[in-house]
């Protein structure tokens, strides 16, 4: 069965682990005996210097037919003073498809533990992110002046609906695993997150065995460092869930090893699939772009949305196999480029499989 994909390449180092990762998902496909049918097109930077529109036209009309889309990332110091913003067409592209749920699994892989004094080897976890709503959607928000001095102010705003559809997935995720869930919440202080917690009590009557721990935001953020074993499974509203995945891409040693899915719900759903670092200006066509991001989204893609979780391993056990070998790009303090470190994660597979 053929299986079609949108492909937004974007801008930075976009292009560079996007091409990365699809020589893996062409890889997997030939394995699998089966058509990946793509189709390109412009989002970002890119989008706004060829059409005007960081989420043009064309683009929403070929993610409207799309259930899987493949992004690189967005946005670079060139559209700073420009006055529409690359960054939007992200943002408008993730509501567009009506995706809520934002996942970002992490891994400390051998031989990255001296990138993050606090890494554990094996180490494994997944922050589930609600997306759609909290602060960055909440109305009203926007500038003023009041008595001749700026203002600024947004709004958090949760219907329970959006809180039980994610806090549901968190516990399936969390079911199947066979571990406890983490819901991370300000619920002394905040009436989005009481309302939050109060959901997660509820939805944990369908969940009998799922073992439920609550965390303060500030209190989880220390603990995630001290005890990060404990944090396998964790669900949380928008920009809680924002810092916590920073904070455990800094746990594994770096974003450039993180994946991410951005989902509907559980596997076979709709999804936008992407690396979670963001353009890196700085290292952009040089060809030295960390592509394990952007591979693990492969995985995650194949697995999420096409429900091929044999493949999936294969990739990520052949990320861990190469790093283990010792290849690895600047960013990890070695000398591969991107298409180099690609090439010995293609080899491994072939011995893998
Ligand atoms: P954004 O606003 O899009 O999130 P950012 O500036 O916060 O962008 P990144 O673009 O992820 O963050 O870059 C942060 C730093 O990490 C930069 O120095 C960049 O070179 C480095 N970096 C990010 N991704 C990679 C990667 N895949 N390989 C190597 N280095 C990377
Ligand atoms: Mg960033």
């Amino acid at each position: 069965m053929a299986r079609t994909l949108v492909i937004l390449k974007g801008d930075g180092i976009g292009p560079e682990v996007v091409d990365a990762a699809l020589k893996v998902l062409d890889w997997a496909a030939q394995k699998g005996g089966y058509a990946v049918e793509r189709q390109e097109a412009l989002i970002g930077g890119a989008a706004i210097d060829r059409t005007g529109d960081p989420f043009p036209s064309e683009t929403r009309a070929l993610v409207d037919r799309a259930d899987t889309v493949f992004l690189g990332a967005v946005g670079g110091p060139q559209w700073d003073r420009h006055p529409k913003n690359p960054e939007s067409g992200l943002l408008a592209l993730r509501a567009r498809m009506g995706l809520w749920a934002n996942l970002r699994p992490f891994e400390v892989f051998e031989g990255m533990e001296s990138f993050s004094p606090l890494a554990r080897p094996h180490l494994r976890g997944m922050i589930i992110r609600e997306l759609l709503g909290g602060l960055y959607f909440g109305q009203p928000r926007g500038r003023s002046v009041v008595n001749g001095e700026p203002e600024a102010m947004e709004t958090s705003r949760y219907a329970r609906h959006e809180i039980e559809r994610v806090v549901r997935l968190g516990f399936q995720v969390a079911q199947r695993q066979g571990v406890p869930l983490v819901s991370v919440d300000k619920a002394n202080v905040l009436e989005t997150s009481k309302l939050w917690r109060q959901t997660v009590e509820e939805v944990r009557q369908d969940f009998p065995d799922v073992p439920v721990i609550h965390r303060y935001v500030d209190a989880a953020a220390m603990e995630f460092v001290k005890k990060p074993e404990l944090y396998q499974v964790v669900v949380t509203e928008n920009l809680f869930g924002d810092i916590l995945s920073d904070l455990a891409g800094g746990l594994v040693g770096s974003l450039g090893l993180l994946g991410s899915a951005t989902v509907n719900g559980l596997q076979g759903s709709r999804g936008l699939y992407e690396p979670v670092h963001g353009s890196a200006p700085d290292i952009q066509g040089q060809g030295i772009a960390n592509p394990i991001g952007a591979i693990l989204s492969v995985a995650l893609m194949m697995e999420w949305s096409w429900g091929d979780r044999e493949p999936a391993q294969w990739i990520r056990q052949a990320i861990r196999d190469t790093l283990k070998e010792g290849y690895r790009t600047p960013d990890l303090g070695g000398h591969d480029t991107t298409e180099s470190f690609t090439g010995r994660v293609l080899q491994q597979m072939e011995q893998i499989h």
